[in-house]
């Protein structure tokens, strides 16, 4: 089963995701139906469909509230989260404080007010992404399995988060791994740690990750030996990257406008705006290649045709401040490893706006002159790098990645609260995982019946500017003096980073079997159970529509068909009596009209107008085209289908306590 079954590599981007799979001793990353390799992170809802990728986007200016995008930024986030609250301010989708403080995407559809959650609409993407897989491979193949990136700065609630949407899309998430190590993965640096042509052992090397993608930028530092990869330090900016760059210039073209059109501002139309904001993208691109471009715009604003030249080199001075701010990060994370810059071994490019050839220049001067790792597209390294990882999970690799063994580590340290609020860490950060670590405990005053529980992650000494995660009740304690009773705290880390613990009673063995209860912006397994049926529900519902366009094209290109063949057909009106003329005439018109009347008919009811106007015009239609039926355009059918069935069952929810031995 495993190898008709390959895994697919996803990385679930905030403004485009991309998907790879390992086909052939090689990582193929697959095209969308548009033809695209990268396929924008959007979900729009509208009064008859819901759409994915390119088609979602495309509508987005016509339909702003109810386009969903960046859903990567609220995942496994609280509403009051201030991040989250600062991002709300810009987008024009309405986010509303969920139960349990879950922010809840609100959008109109289908002339109903509907809420989801971010997993779920990152859910959906994960599904076109399957799709997408699912078309490329065929249906010998079925796509059930994935590994997804995150962040390498993603906490323990947006990694699970993260995996629940797996869930929700019917896909078994084989492992959750860093962005930053798939692109390393991408270049095989991990293989180049154990040895160099002579066979001497390196031992560590430091690859440093340059991701500067549409709206965001990460830099990571990681250490990879043999094997094992240590996020030493991450930064970056979480609002910086190609959209800032395509303003710079929106904002240069909208003063030349004004110069050149007697101080008209252009920026009044929001439209205008917008055409002069995908040009400018264009040209951005252009310039990554080219030194010089131009932006064309026919009556751009109040009929005015806008024509306009730019250099690269006047690009970079409108962006400069930004390029250069981009290299802060890089230094810090160097800084912060307290490595030398010249212990770098790797520097790797990630994301689009990498291409940008003075960003490469900084990056490269930086590193005194090293070549950079560009040879992969960089929208395309982490999800090439998650491929790969897939196909070692499912070993249809074969032996080309049978070497490979990769091991992620604990981005965060891990403890629980002690008596005066003190961090006590059991694991700490940049452990290899998975892992299981245990201590004993005890309780801070006599005959004490019970202890709280209280889960952290952090680097700071006090519980209180660490992050909480749960917290449980261990009660049933033996009366003894304070300090007697041995409480044994056990963490146990899966291969995903997801943490289970438990705490057990050593004299009774009381409570071996606890469950953290859910403080994160998390769904509960129930929650996702619901979600993987709406999923089902909705994927029907887009299976629904896809019928109805279908029916509609069918009809259409039967009646219009028709009309075409009468008016542009030699003879073909002259075959008819002006009876049987005046009656396709008037049929015609009367179920052209009804169509136009009845947007939203159903599959079935278009059939059947279809069927009533074929028995109407029955003997008309046999002289026209001389025997059966007219030949109507044949419909879509495609393979895919079906969908996954449920995920798994409950399982991967939120952190259940787990009993140690
Ligand atoms: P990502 O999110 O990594 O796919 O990055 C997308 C960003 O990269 C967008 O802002 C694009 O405009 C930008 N981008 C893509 N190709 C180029 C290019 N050739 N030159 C400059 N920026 C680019």
């Amino acid at each position: 089963m495993a190898s008709t079954t390959p895994a697919v590599g996803i990385d679930l981007g905030t403004t485009y995701s991309c998907v790879g799979v390992w086909r052939d001793d090689r990582v193929e990353i697959v095209a969308n139906s548009q033809g695209n390799r990268t396929t924008p992170s959007y979900v729009a809802f509208t009064n008859t469909e819901r759409l994915i990728g390119d088609a979602a986007k495309n509508q987005v200016a016509m339909n702003p509230h109810n386009t969903v995008f960046d859903a990567k930024r609220l995942i496994g986030r609280k509403f009051s989260d201030s991040v989250v609250q600062e991002d709300m301010k810009h987008w024009p989708f309405k986010v509303i404080q969920g139960p349990g403080d879950k922010p809840l995407i609100q959008v109109e559809y289908k002339y109903e007010t509907k809420t989801f959650a971010p997993e779920e609409i990152s859910s959906m993407v994960l599904v076109a992404m399957r799709d997408t897989a699912q078309s490329y491979l065929g249906p010998s193949a079925r796509v059930s399995q994935s590994v997804i990136t995150v962040p390498a700065y993603f906490n323990d609630s947006q990694r699970q988060a993260t995996k629940d949407a797996g869930s929700i899309a019917g896909l078994e998430v084989l492992r959750i791994i860093n962005e930053p190590t798939a692109a390393a993965i991408a270049y095989g640096l991990d293989k180049k740690t154990s040895a160099d042509v002579s066979g001497v052992r390196h031992g560590e090397r430091h690859v440093l990750i340059f991701d500067l993608g549409g709206g965001t930028f990460d830099v990571s530092l990681l250490a990879i030996d043999e094997g094992i990869f240590e996020v030493k330090a991450t930064s970056g900016d979480t609002h910086l990257g190609g959209e800032d760059f395509d303003n710079r210039m929106v904002a240069h073209f909208v003063q030349e406008f004004k110069r050149k059109h007697g101080g008209k501002d252009l920026s009044a139309s929001p439209r205008a705006l917008r055409r002069l904001r995908t040009a400018c993208e264009r040209a951005k691109r252009v310039l990554s290649s080219a030194t010089q471009t131009t932006v064309e715009l026919d009556s751009l604003f109040e009929g005015i045709d806008f024509y306009a030249s730019i250099t690269r080199a006047r690009f970079e001075e409108l962006c400069m401040d930004l390029f250069n701010k981009c290299m802060e990060p890089v230094e810090k994370v160097i800084r912060d490893s307290q490595l030398d810059k010249s212990a770098i071994h790797d520097v790797v490019l990630v994301g689009g706006s990498t291409r940008i050839p003075k960003v490469q220049q900084l990056l490269q001067n930086f590193f005194n002159g090293k070549e950079l790792c560009k040879s992969i597209n960089p929208d395309e390294a982490v999800a090439y790098g998650a491929a790969v990882q897939a196909a070692i999970l499912t070993g249809s690799g074969g032996s080309k990645v049978q070497d490979l063994l990769l091991l992620d580590v604990t981005p965060l340290s891990l403890g629980i609260e002690t008596a005066g609020g003190i961090m006590s860490v059991l694991i700490p950060r940049n452990t290899t995982i998975p892992a299981h670590r245990e201590e004993i405990f005890s309780t801070y005053a006599d005959n004490q019946p019970g202890v709280l529980i209280q889960v952290y992650e952090g680097e700071r000494a006090r519980t209180r500017d660490n992050n909480l995660l749960g917290k449980f009740d261990l009660s049933g304690i033996p009366p003894a003096p304070r300090g007697v009773p041995k409480i044994k705290v056990s963490f146990d880390i899966d291969a995903n980073g997801i943490l289970h613990v438990s705490a057990e009673e050593q004299a009774t063995g009381t409570a071996s079997r606890i469950t953290i209860t859910n403080d994160k912006g998390r769904l509960s397994a129930e929650e996702i159970q619901k979600l993987v049926s709406d999923a089902q529900k909705y994927a029907q519902e887009d299976e629904q529509t896809r019928k109805k366009v279908e029916a509609r094209n069918r009809v259409e290109a039967f009646l219009f068909g028709l009309r075409n063949k009468l008016r542009s057909e030699p003879g073909a009106a002259e075959r008819l009596t002006p009876d049987e003329r005046h009656s396709l005439d008037s049929t015609l018109d009367e179920a052209i009209g009804w169509l136009d009347h009845n947007q939203l008919a159903e599959a079935e009811e278009l059939e059947h107008k279809q069927k009533e106007v074929e028995e109407t015009l029955g003997p008309i239609l046999a002289k026209l085209y001389g025997g059966g039926g007219a030949a109507a355009g044949g419909g879509a059918t495609g393979g895919g289908g079906g969908g996954g069935g449920a995920g798994r069952g409950g399982g991967g929810g939120h952190p259940v306590v787990e009993e140690v031995d």
